[in-house]
């Protein structure tokens, strides 16, 4: 038995193969670059549900030319340097690890200008294969275009779904995300036709919460109807977003968003906490609906325990399982108080 080092293409595919399940996790990880690079408009082209191409531009800071080669190689990132920034770590992205697995699994082509900086400039890599950086005009902010997703690794390529399950999956990641940041405006166009779009800051109307406005773009009427605001601090927390009132609630958990420190995850002890909150007032085998946000310091709760980032690990987890079941329980005793004394006014 002869033990080898692999090389760097390689590794990249394999590592892939825990970032990159299909075209959605890429979808996933650029349009979070671009918001990690502070982006307020994001334009997501898509052909063949992200299968032939996914291209995602910006307005962010974008990359220095020199730094391109850079960013395509593993465990480079600028958002962290030490363990202690790891450990208060406040960017979605901070292990290095999204640029080199897709274009290790793709034709990617990483085109950028640097904000204050003239002029732009293009890197292709093509299965992994890292060319050179030539000039490219660009406006400030980055384009990243990933083709033929998995085109050199035929045994995952197997595993796309059709052209409209792919879609379904990119819309539901975008939803996932648009509900975190209803400040920036968010693009997508299918097959060269526009498909859907977020409105930004800039096309508020007056008066209206860009919040609010998100979260009927992305839930619809129903849900928002009955939606109940849920805004409230203690135990050194904070819990805010939306829960349906008990009337609207689901045959599935397809409409349940929990964010971490604005990052999207599925938590088990939380979801018990909600679960039980609505214990009394739900009917067996329905699921509540909701869109909550649980603030904390972030050295309470360790993101890195899983590459695709969708799972985190608290301290003092049964501390954040009483404050979210408290302050939901709270919420939905009161509307009940409320709708049992309304008929008697
Ligand atoms: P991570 O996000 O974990 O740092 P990535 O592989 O996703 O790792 O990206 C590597 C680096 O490339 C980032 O740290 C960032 O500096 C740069 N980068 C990637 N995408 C963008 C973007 N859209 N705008 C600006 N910089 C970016
Ligand atoms: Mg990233």
């Amino acid at each position: 038995m002869t033990i080898r080092q692999l090389p760097d293409t390689l590794i990249n595919q394999i590592a892939a193969g825990e970032v990159v399940e299909r075209p959605a996790s890429v979808v996933k990880e650029l349009v979070e670059n671009a918001l990690d690079a502070g982006a307020r408009r994001i334009d997501i082209d898509l052909e063949d549900g992200g299968i032939r191409l996914i291209r995602i531009r910006d307005d962010g800071g974008g990359i220095d030319a020199s730094e391109l080669p850079l960013a395509v190689q593993r465990h480079a990132t600028s958002k962290i340097a030490s363990i202690d920034d790891l450990e208060s770590v406040a960017t979605l992205g901070f292990r290095g690890e999204a640029l080199p697995s897709v274009a290790s699994v793709s034709r990617f082509r990483l085109t950028s200008r640097r904000s204050g900086s003239e002029h732009g400039a293009l890197l292709q890599v093509d299965g992994g294969k890292v060319g050179e950086v030539t000039p490219h005009a660009h406006p400030p902010g980055t384009t990243v275009e990933v083709r033929d997703l998995f085109y050199n690794v035929p045994a995952r390529r197997k595993f796309l779904r059709a052209e409209r399950t792919e879609l379904s999956h990119i819309e539901e990641w975008l939803r996932t995300l648009a509900l975190a940041r209803p400040d920036v405006e968010l693009r997508v166009a299918h097959n060269g036709k526009p498909s859907r779009r977020w409105k930004g800051e800039a096309q508020l109307q007056e008066g209206t919460m860009l919040s609010d406005v998100r979260l009927h773009e992305a839930l619809g009427e129903d849900f928002t109807r009955n939606a109940l605001r849920v805004d409230h601090d203690g135990a050194g927390m904070r819990l805010h977003g939306w829960i349906a009132q008990p009337a609207y609630n689901r045959a599935s958990s397809d409409q349940q968003y929990l964010y971490v420190n604005g990052r999207s995850v599925r938590d088990r002890n939380v979801s018990h906490a909600i679960r039980q909150a609505y214990a009394d007032v739900l009917f067996h085998g329905r699921h509540p609906a909701y869109v909550l946000f649980l603030e904390l310091d972030p050295r309470g709760v360790d993101v890195n325990v899983h590459p695709a980032k969708h799972e985190v690990r608290f301290r003092e987890s049964r501390l954040v399982h009483d404050f979210v079941y408290r302050t939901l329980h709270q919420a939905l005793a009161e509307t009940r108080a409320g709708a049992t004394a309304m008929p008697m006014q």
